[in-house]
């Protein structure tokens, strides 16, 4: 267990009073929560996958478009890494919390599915999945199995057998709008909530960064869990500066196993 001091061991107690209080509470999360499990973050630096390509420019629609090589290649080394990485105990906590009632939705912008691997059934992938491959000529949609694991070992790049155009994973790129429905229903699990726990989320990412703003104008608490500064900061009821695998274990012992 991290050397927490008294004034977050305090804010770790009074968030699991706050969710054990809540009647609909939903958790946003981001890239800082998959981090541990070994995907890198979008812009950390140190990690190689972002130092060889400028993301903005090689995970954009027009990339993907116009240098399916360079993308596939971005995508490939991405991809690989998603495929051995493991939920982590803040995944499998928030799992739990939903599981026993605690937490109504989970809003992630993580494209890895490690929330529900971990168990959780309500999960709104905002920014969409690698489940599934979607072809840019015929629309069909196909299950990621059998074209993208095949994609990973093999590298040759996903082609449409109806059609033969290159297929794209169903992760939103920069330049794609957000799934409609999906982002919806994140919009109003926002609006109705009484508690918003943003949990590894610098926020940065829009539209997606200004949910918790919905949150609060509709009067629900806010906790923020997140290594580094956000843009909400000083609107939070609990501010938690730490990694949120040290800190989610603790927030759900205190309330499933006491
Ligand atoms: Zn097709």
């Amino acid at each position: 267990m991290p050397d927490f001091s008294a004034s977050t061991l305090r804010n770790i107690h009074c968030v699991a009073d706050i969710i054990r209080s809540s009647k609909k509470a939903v958790v946003l999360t981001g890239a800082g929560i998959s981090t541990p499990s070994g995907i890198p973050d979008f812009r950390s630096t140190g990690s190689g996958l972002w130092e060889r390509y400028d993301p903005y420019e090689v995970a954009s629609l027009t990339s993907y478009r116009t240098h399916p090589e360079k993308f596939f290649d971005w995508l490939r080394t991405l991809g690989k890494g998603m495929q051995v990485a493991q939920p982590n105990s803040a995944h499998v906590e928030l799992a739990r919390l939903e599981q026993a009632g605690y937490i109504k939705t989970i809003i992630t912008q993580n494209i890895d599915s490690l929330h529900q691997r971990a168990g959780a059934r309500h999960v709104l992938e905002v920014h969409g999945s690698m489940r599934t491959l979607s072809c840019g000529g015929c629309f069909r949609k196909y299950s990621a199995a059998g074209y993208f694991d095949k994609f990973l070992d093999e590298g040759i790049i996903p082609r449409c057998p109806e059609c033969h155009h290159i297929l794209k994973p169903d992760a939103v790129l920069f330049e794609e709008q957000l799934p409609a429905r999906v982002w919806l229903e994140a919009q109003e699990a926002s609006q109705t909530c009484d508690l918003m726990i943003v949990a590894g989320s610098s926020l940065e990412v829009l539209p997606v960064a200004g949910l918790p703003v919905r949150a609060l104008d509709n009067g629900a608490h806010l906790v923020l869990i997140n290594r580094s500064q956000t843009y909400i900061d000083v609107r939070a009821d609990f501010l938690i500066h730490e990694d949120v695998v040290d800190v989610i274990p603790l927030v759900a012992k205190e309330i499933l196993d006491e």
